[in-house]
């Protein structure tokens, strides 16, 4: 792998980002007759905001090694009843998002056709075979991937609208708390919620709501009060903000692809996105290589996306969603619904 600076006029294909979507396609890509140029506009790769959290699909893609911990239990809690969550299989674990990163590239280092390029954004799309960089040099290329998350220069440039929008909030608590728990309050978080996920040496304490139901200003203010009236210190914690963008509307468009959060395949009940944005680096390199197989992984998910997401509308009824909760809770006590819940949330 090329990481130098010297940005040749034209590329087979150009990737923009270097999140997990845009690793993966290249790692699929690794060793085939492409050119393929990767631009990552900041200078880590994979600093981007993220809870990390992971479950057992992800573990078809990230190797267990990587993980802060063993899968360990969810704490669920909603008014004053808090569920265990459990399967023998393990649940839930954290990974560091440049850790990930950096496991990614360390596979690509071994191919000379992978060229990335950190430091540098993508301005704009000029057409369908150009882009300029923002170096202000312009690049050729003959098929564009966009992996550029949720608010994609490349979506952007096909003219897709994005409706359906997660806003998210999230502090990084230098210091480590024991368990994984999700929080669910219908009058400070909506249809969202709030998580603390431990990680190594710190924890990610954040929340999310989808932008129609709750703006941003009271969704920060809401989770300002729930951290004070739990006394959590913030006064030494970074805040970010980032968007989840869950609006599919396709993800190939001619020469050019959309994948991870910028096609917004992420779910928009639970925000959780690694797992597509993977799975939809490897179908796009598939595309890309004319390559056939039985199961196209991107409609595969979609199909499970679709599942999630039909209860929305009944989430956003603040009657309906207090009844849900209250007995979907209750359900989520028996080991058998957690099986089931868990096969279809994870
Ligand atoms: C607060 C928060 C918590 C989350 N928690 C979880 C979780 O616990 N588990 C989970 O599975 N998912 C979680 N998600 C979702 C998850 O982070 C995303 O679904 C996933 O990272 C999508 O991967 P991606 O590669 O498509 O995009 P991203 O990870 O967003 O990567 C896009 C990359 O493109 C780069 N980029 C953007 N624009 C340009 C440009 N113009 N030029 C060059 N580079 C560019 C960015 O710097 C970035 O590195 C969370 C999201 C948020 C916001």
């Amino acid at each position: 792998m090329n990481t130098g600076e010297n940005i040749k006029d034209a590329y087979d294909v150009i990737i923009v980002g270097a999140g997990p979507a845009g690793l993966e396609c290249a790692k699929n890509l690794c060793g085939s007759n492409l050119d393929v140029l990767i631009v990552e506009k900041s200078k880590i790769p994979g600093e981007k905001v993220c809870a990390g959290g992971v479950t057992f699909n992800d573990l078809e893609y990230i190797p267990k090694g990587i993980l802060n911990f063993p899968l360990n239990n969810l704490h669920i809690n909603y008014k004053k009843m808090n569920i265990v969550v459990s399967s023998p299989e393990g649940l839930i674990s954290s990974v560091d998002k440049v850790k990930l990163a950096c496991y990614q590239i360390d596979y690509l280092k071994k191919f000379k056709n992978i060229q990335l390029l950190t430091g540098i954004r993508v301005t704009r799309i000029i057409s369908k075979y150009l882009l300029e960089l923002s170096s202000g040099k312009q690049i050729k290329f003959k098929f564009l991937v966009g992996a550029d998350g949720s608010v994609s220069v490349v979506r952007r440039y096909l003219r897709l609208p994005v409706n359906k929008l997660m806003t998210t909030f999230q502090y990084t608590l230098p210091k480590k708390l024991e368990s994984f728990q999700i929080f669910l309050d219908d009058n400070l978080f909506g249809m969202g919620y709030l998580w603390i996920f431990p990680h190594k040496n710190y924890t990610l304490v954040g929340c999310g709501n989808d932008l129609k139901i709750m703006n941003p200003k009271t969704l920060k203010s809401n989770f300002k009060k729930w951290l004070m009236l739990r006394k959590v210190n913030i006064l030494d914690a970074n805040l970010k903000t980032a968007f989840i963008n869950y609006d599919y509307r396709g993800y190939k468009f001619g020469n050019i692809f959309l994948t991870g959060d910028s096609a917004g395949l992420a779910s928009g009940i639970t925000g959780k996105g690694i797992y597509a944005a993977f799975l939809s680096g490897t179908q796009v390199a598939r595309d890309i290589l004319q390559k056939h197989y039985s199961q196209n992984l991107i409609e595969e998910w979609l199909k499970k996306k679709k599942k999630q997401e039909k209860y929305i509308h009944l989430l956003k009824n603040p009657v309906l969603r207090k009844f849900f909760l209250s007995s979907g809770i209750k359900l989520l006590s028996y080991k058998k619904i957690q099986k089931r819940g868990i096969q279809a949330f994870a």
